[in-house]
């Protein structure tokens, strides 16, 4: 018997989360894989990217990611 995929999921490091510089307000999108991890006990954790104007750090948090973009 095949295997019929009737909805097609997406690997969790694939999530594309949205985030925003609290210093120089650039708006980044990236992916859980690209982010670096950061555990915390109350609210799941977040995730930290580089800011690519300032440097700066944009966390998000880990358990809210951005809904999938319709398709292009
Ligand atoms: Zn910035």
């Amino acid at each position: 018997m095949a295997i019929k995929v009737t909805k097609r999921g997406s690997l969790p490091e694939h999530d594309l989360f949205a985030g925003t510089c609290h210093r120089c307000k650039t708006e980044v999108e990236f992916e859980r894989q690209d982010a670096r991890f950061t555990d915390d006990q109350r609210d799941g954790g977040y995730l930290t990217v580089p800011c690519p104007t300032c440097r700066d750090n944009i966390s998000v948090q880990a358990n809210r990611p951005k809904p999938p973009a319709p398709s292009r």
